[in-house]
Order: C-alpha cells, then structure tokens, then sequence
C-alpha cells in the first residue's frame, strides 16, 4: 500500500511521541494522518416539564423523530458498500431496536406520566436500559447495550436537530478518530479513503469491531481518551493486533512500524493464499479447522476463511435486543439459513448461554450477587422449559435442512444432561405428532467449561457424543478469574498447567470412550497454541473466522509426532511462564521469535 511521502518524516520535531492503548480489535497495521469526527453522541440533555394540553405534541415529536431516524438507517441499509452488505443483518436489528416496546413504548409512557420533554423521557429510559445491561457478566452480551446507546443517539440526533459528519463523505486518505462509531458509521466506510479507526469507547466483541474485521480495517477500540489526545492531521500508527496507537511516531518508531506493516501484510496475502486447503499435518493428521459465530450473516465469513463448518453458534443474541422471546418460527428461519448455506458441513448449534433473568427484560428474575455462578446457561433452561422448548424444537426442524450438531453449554453434573435430553426427546415427538419434518439422529454434545465436567468427564462421556472444550469459561471457572475483570487479566492464560492438565485429562477421556474431544473456546484461535493442542490431541478447532487461515497455516507446518513429544515436556512444566518459554524455544522460528 502507498503511504505516500507525508510519512516518510515524523511530525515536527518539537512534538513527542505518545503511545496509547485500546483493545485491538481487528488486526493490522495502518499510518496516516488522523480525522476527528464528532460522534460522541448527546450526552447533555435539559429536562423540562411539558403542560398536560401539550403532552400529545410532545409524543408527535418523538414519534417523528423516531420516523426519522428509521428512514435515515433505511438508506443507509440500501446504499451499504457490497464489503459488508452481509453485516446489514446489524442494522436491521438497529431498526428494530428503534420501534422495540423496551425503548419506544417506555419512552412514550414516560413523555406523558412524568409530563417531562421527549429528550429528557428518551435519556431516562436509556440510562435505565444499560443500567440493566451492566449487571450481565457476559461481555459478549453486555457490548449489545452499545446497540441501545447508538439506536437512541440517532433519535436524539433528530429532537434536537444537530449536524451528523458523514462519513461515507470524507474525500482524504485518513484514519478516523471518534468517541465512538455506530455499526452503521462503520458501515459506510469507504475502504480506499478510510484507512482505519481509533474509538474511546466499544470492545472486542462490539458489531463495530465486527464490521472492522469484516471490512479487514486496522482498528483499535475502547482507548479512553484518544479523541482529547489526538488533534486533526497528527500522524498516528494504529497496530490493530496489539490494541497500540502511537501519536506523532519518531523515525524510528515509523520505520520499524513501517517494516511491521509490510511483514503483516505479506503473510496476510500468505495465509488466505492457504486458506482452502486441507488442515493436514506434515505427517498425515488432518483436522477440522471450524468458525465461531454470533450471527448468522458471518457464515458468509467463516466460507471466505476457509472454515469447514460452524464449530459454535453462540444463540443468545437473537433474544438479547428485545423485550419478548423469539418464536419457534423465526428461531427455525434463521437457524435454517446458517444450515442450508454451510450444507453438508457441520452446523454446531449452542443452545441458549444467557446470563438468567438480568439478560432478558421479560424473564421477571431477582438481581444475582455472582452472575457467573447464578442461573446462567443450561441452569436458565432447564428453569424456563418452556424457552427451552421453543429452542430445541427449532434446532431439530433446522436439522432437516443440513448437518446440524447440538451442543448445551455450562453443564456441571449428568443429571442436566439427562433432563436436556428429555426436553429434547420430547420436542422429538411433539413435532412428530404435528407431522412437522424435523431430524432428530443430531450428535449430542457438551461445553467442558466448569471444573466438575473435566473431573466427571468420563461419566458425561455415557451421555455425550462430542465434547467441546470451553477454554473462556474453563479458566475463569479453574482459576477463579472474572473473564471480564482487568485487574486479573494477568492471570488469566490458558498454559497455567492447571488448565493443560485438565484438557489432557479430557482427550484421554475422549480416547478411551471413544468419543471426539473439540474446542471452541480462545485458546483455539491462537496459532501459538496449536502445537500444544495437537499434542493434547484435540480432534478439532473453533475460532473467530479471521483466525481461522493462520491456525491451518500452522498446522500444516507441524508433524503431530513432534507435538505429541514436546506436550510431554510441556506438561512437567509447572508454571504458566515456563510453558510458555518452551513454546518459544521449540517453535519459536514459525511465529518470528
Ligand atoms: C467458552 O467459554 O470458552 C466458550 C466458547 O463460550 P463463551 O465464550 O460463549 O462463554
Ligand atoms: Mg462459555
């Protein structure tokens, strides 16, 4: 890619570098000149009281508004760059979001019970929202409250009549620096002017961050404070992959970053090259190299990567951004979608792994001092059968249509995967009875990502037809370690020998009872961690779907012989750091250490 010549010298002399950090949250390098666009959203709002005789006024002006802002997503849904027309999916559901009764019908309520103006009713409404959404410790779950927060600034855009910066409009090679970006900002990026993207806010798991890796736009999220930092046309370097943003770079921080850039995007083009061929090893073991999704329009993702089926489709999202439950019927649809287009791969659908009653406004629960260890997951299934019910139903319709696995999540005893099975057998036979085509010889598999499940592995192995490794929860569960807490980020690493003892623990089970050991947990989706699990002898992996083509890369580059025999070495160290040096001594050549 050309820079140009405007980088070949750093920002004037007087100027220092500064070095910020953010999530990175899609990979790459990118150097330019930055754009501040102001997209932080309204965060002032007066409150005033409206005079009974106004109130329907009132509601008139919030209803347009809202009318508004509909249509303005609508254009934005139809002009969307063809890059990421598979991700409309988003916007679509930031549509809904806008008439949903958690937000537009609250808000009216509010306008006229508390006689307050539509800005002030819409803010109260919205503050109490995320308040809701910050008590679920899923931050896959708790990132969907910056739907809401985007949804309502669009409205708010429209009460109070303030000026948007386009961003389809900006005619300069630039990197964007914003508050925040809406998954609709983000869409309408034009790749040869947009060169990437810094926030303040957002996170890994964020649909803005998701476009980005669609879009394949170095990005780094979550910074804090780069919009009061940066000022318009500093030069910055944005690394995508380690969360790095460098203001005013010296020299020689631009040419190391430079030839950083350039060795990335070689193997870039290196990797995808690859990324259709067989996972085989040098020696003959060939693997299944799967994707990981949330929604189902990144099937599309998971093809272009090389994916060879969807090793985990994490459900929860189709019921988060909404005040009632989805119905069979559009649960079938959209599971029926992801199994047609991935036919006759292997489809692994998770059942629902929702945060109990905080997750979802309809479910009337009481507040949980530890949601990680409350009602979460199977625990919430197994207590609302019938949300159950309507879920397994639709998986085993859906498995008509293609090669459908069911995987349930967070068991911790065999009982739970005895009563699932019930539910499921009976959904069998009601749906045989309404003469419905359903498929019910599905494989039967289990997340091992509570302690009790390693420990009972080989009881569970009676039960179960695959088990599929959850590394996320396995050593936040193991280690005691919130996952989403960053004064224990440090601890938290899956070569602790605890963990690797126990995944051993687990494919010896597997071996013996015959059945088939997955992962679909992080640990899965680094390359740096595959010569320990395939020596572990883990059958196959699950990953985000951008990782997918630099895991087969680097299984192909190892003989399974050679693993097996450093895993045995690997698994006498006893500390996380001293796995972790063996790593780089034997293997340290194939990731440039
Ligand atoms: C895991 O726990 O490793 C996992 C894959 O599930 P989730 O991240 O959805 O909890
Ligand atoms: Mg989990």
């Amino acid at each position: 890619m050309d820079l140009g010549n405007n980088f070949n010298m750093p920002d004037n002399e007087t100027n220092k570098e500064i070095r910020l950090n953010g999530v990175g949250a899609s990979p790459g390098i990118c150097i330019g000149k930055a754009y501040l666009v102001d997209k932080e959203g309204v965060e002032v709002v007066e409150k005033y009281f409206i005079d009974r005789k106004n109130l329907d006024g009132e509601t008139k002006r919030f209803k347009a508004a809202v009318k508004n802002a509909v249509n303005e997503l609508r254009s934005i849904i139809e002009n969307v760059p063809d890059e990421v027309r598979r991700h409309t999916g988003i916007l679509e559901t930031h549509v809904a979001l806008l008439k949903d009764k958690m937000l537009y019908d609250k808000t009216i309520e509010t306008i006229k019970n508390e006689r307050v103006n539509a800005e002030w009713a819409l803010k109260k409404v919205v503050d109490d929202i995320k308040v809701m959404f910050q008590n679920i410790s899923d931050s896959y779950l708790k990132e969907r409250s910056d739907d809401i927060t985007h949804v309502s600034d669009r409205i708010m855009k429209f009460l109070i009549g303030s000026e948007d910066v386009n961003i389809g409009e900006i005619d300069k090679r630039v990197i964007l620096v914003a508050k925040d970006l809406s998954p609709a900002d983000a869409s309408q990026i034009q790749l040869d002017k947009i060169m990437g993207f810094i926030t303040d806010r957002g996170g890994k798991t964020s649909h803005t961050s998701i476009i980005a890796r669609t879009l394949e736009v170095p990005a780094v999220l979550g910074v804090g404070n780069a919009t009061k930092t940066i000022n318009n046309d500093d030069t910055i370097i944005i690394d995508g992959t380690t969360g790095v943003v460098i203001i005013h770079p010296s020299g020689q921080t631009l040419a190391e970053y430079k030839k950083l850039k350039t060795r990335h995007e070689e193997h870039k083009a290196y990797l995808s090259r690859g990324s259709h061929l067989k996972a085989e090893t040098l020696d003959g073991l060939s693997l299944q190299v799967m994707g990981n999704i949330e929604l189902p329009e990144e099937v599309v993702s998971v093809l272009d990567h090389g994916g060879d089926g969807i090793g985990l489709y994490r459900t929860e999202f189709q019921y988060l951004t909404r005040s009632d439950f989805p119905g069979e019927d559009e649960l079938f649809d959209k599971y029926k979608d992801v199994v047609e287009v991935m036919a006759p791969r292997p489809v692994t659908i998770r059942t629902l792994d929702i945060n109990g009653d905080k997750a979802i406004s309809s479910s009337n629960g009481s507040d949980e001092a530890n949601p990680a260890l409350g009602l979460r997951a199977i625990r919430y299934c197994l207590k609302r059968p019938d949300i159950f019910r309507t879920q397994l139903r639709a998986i085993l319709r859906a498995a008509a249509f293609g090669n459908v696995r069911i995987l349930v999540p967070m068991i911790s005893s065999l009982d739970e995967i005895r009563d699932t099975k019930k539910l499921l057998n009976e959904a069998a036979d009601s749906l045989k009875k309404e003469r419905k085509a359903y498929n019910k010889n599905i494989e039967f598999g289990i997340m091992i990502e509570v302690p009790s499940a390693v420990i009972m592995a080989d009881v569970m192995a009676q039960e179960a037809d695959f088990f599929s490794i959850g590394t996320n929860d396995l050593i936040q569960y193991t280690l005691a370690i919130d996952r989403g807490n960053r004064e224990v980020a440090h601890l938290y690493h899956p070569f602790h020998p605890a963990i690797l003892r126990m995944i051993k623990h687990v494919t010896d089970v597997g071996k013996e009872k015959g059945i088939k050991v997955f992962m679909c947990g992080e640990m899965a989706g680094d390359p740096f961690n595959v010569p320990i699990l395939l020596g572990l002898g883990i059958d196959e992996l699950s990953m985000n779907p951008q990782s997918i083509p630099a895991v087969k890369n680097m299984i192909r580059s190892l003989k399974v012989e050679d693993t097996r025999r450093f895993t045995k070495e690997a698994l006498k160290q006893t500390t996380t750091m001293d796995v972790i040096k063996l790593v780089e001594a034997s293997f340290g050549e194939m990731f440039g250490k």
